[in-house]
């Protein structure tokens, strides 16, 4: 097993571009040009409270790559925000945008915070302050935020707002908005959506019936709840779901309709009936047929990756796995299917709401669900073949074709 040290997550998806270049042989100079972000700006946001003090928040846009197009990638508030995971995030968009062949680059962005003791006034001031301290390098052909943890379609809501007040009505400046205000029909479900018709491929191809089953999925917020209520009527059995107030088992199977019921009452997964208790650490290493870690990164690392029981790792989340779990897990014959695939559904649908906003022309559900199955199968299949024909991980395949469109698309458009 190669020795793989712990490592920060810009240093974790830096690695994985590393090795690609090493397979692909990109040179030197190019590899400085992908790897350093093009842009980091980091910006305070003072707001005045409820209680009338003012409290200054720090946050972040990193613009890593446009090569391919336009900068895109979501806003994250979490209190643990930093200048280093956005990084991390902003090039994993780089290589997402590649590898499902949407025409982006990547960004990312973040605000030390935590939404869950902020009134509905606070966040929105926080919004709009941070929208105006980015608005000059945002925009519908520049930079496209949208929701990531912590944030949602109004905040998109406010932040395309906020950004009007400047530059006219522009619906393209943020994806993932509300449908009455230019948001896509399946936006908010489309990154479970994928969550579920990447596993149902992945199954198909293995040869083992996604019925019956057993799924442990890490968080219940948009993604893991939506992953969880596609999953469900796919006759997975939901075993057990944390969130970071609890968690619940039940060995026979979830009933992801009424948990959903309980999560819509009390905000949280924990205390729903018929179930016992179950905390995070132990939901990671619950034996079970596929583990989805869908809430935050770096959960599956060099301290517990040899107590995973899961016989695959679906990769909801961004970065779940550090490197140095994926040596542990990859010599224990754990498949991981990587985020850069997992979980693009959601930049997938962003792309299509993008299109519509600048098209003017808003397309019916059913037009977004199957652009979204073709675009995710697609991307799967590459993956698929790239594997068998390298010889090499799902994460590696998905990074070696990612590295290749980043790298054509800098050198057709000429070195310096
Ligand atoms: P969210 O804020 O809607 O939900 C996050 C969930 O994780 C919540 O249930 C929360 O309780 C739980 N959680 C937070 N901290 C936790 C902890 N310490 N332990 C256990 N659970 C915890 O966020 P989301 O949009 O669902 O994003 C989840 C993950 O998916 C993130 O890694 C995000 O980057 C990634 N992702 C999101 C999208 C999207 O469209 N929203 C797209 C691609 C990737």
């Amino acid at each position: 097993m190669p020795i793989v040290k712990e490592m920060t997550p810009f240093e974790a998806v830096t690695y994985e571009f590393d090795r690609a270049c090493d397979r692909l042989k990109v040179s030197d100079e190019v590899r400085d040009i992908v790897r350093t972000p093009d842009r980091e700006v980091r910006v305070e946001v003072p707001v005045r409270m409820d209680n009338g003090k003012i409290k200054v928040f720090i946050g972040y846009r990193v613009q890593h790559n446009s090569s391919r197009g336009p900068y895109k990638g979501g806003i994250r508030y979490h209190p643990e925000a930093d200048v280093d995971e956005v990084k991390a995030l902003a090039a994993l968009m780089t290589y997402k945008t590649a590898v499902v062949g949407i025409p982006f680059g990547g960004a990312k962005g973040g605000v030390q915070c935590d939404p869950s003791t902020m009134s509905a006034r606070e966040l929105q001031k926080l919004t709009q302050g941070f929208t105006r301290a980015i608005s000059y390098i945002i925009g519908p052909d520049r930079d496209i935020p949208a929701p990531d943890m912590g944030t949602n379609a109004q905040t998109m809501a406010w932040m395309m707002s906020e950004y009007a007040k400047a530059h006219g009505y522009s619906p393209g400046v943020v994806t993932g908005k509300p449908v009455e205000l230019g948001g896509s029909l399946g936006r908010e479900q489309a990154t479970g959506r994928g969550v579920a018709i990447i596993t149902a491929e992945l199954a198909k191809d293995m040869g083992k019936p996604l019925r019956g089953a057993t799924v442990a999925i890490q968080g219940f917020g948009n993604v893991g709840s939506w992953a969880a209520k596609f999953l469900y009527p796919m006759g997975a059995k939901i075993v057990a779901v944390t969130d970071v107030k609890g968690g619940v088992l039940n060995e026979n199977g979830l009933d992801i309709d009424a948990l959903s019921k309980h999560v819509s009452q009390t905000g949280s997964v924990a205390g729903f009936a018929d179930a016992d208790h179950i905390g995070n650490k132990e939901l990671l290493e619950l034996p079970c047929d596929i583990l989805v870690p869908a809430a935050l990164g770096g959960v599956i690392n060099r301290g517990n990756a040899a107590n995973v029981r899961a016989k695959i790792i679906v990769e909801a989340a961004n970065h779940p796995v550090t490197p140095a779990a994926d040596a542990i897990l990859k010599d224990r014959g754990v498949l991981c299917v990587p985020d850069l695939l997992v979980n693009a559904g959601g930049v997938t649908v962003s792309y299509f709401e993008w299109a519509q906003n600048v098209q003017r022309f808003p397309w019916d559900l059913g037009r977004v669900n199957s652009e979204l199955e073709e675009v995710l199968l697609k991307a799967y299949k590459n993956v698929y073949v790239r594997a068998k024909l390298d010889r090499v991980s799902y994460r590696e395949a998905a990074f070696n074709i990612a590295v290749e469109r980043v790298v054509r698309a800098i050198e057709l458009q000429g070195l310096p």
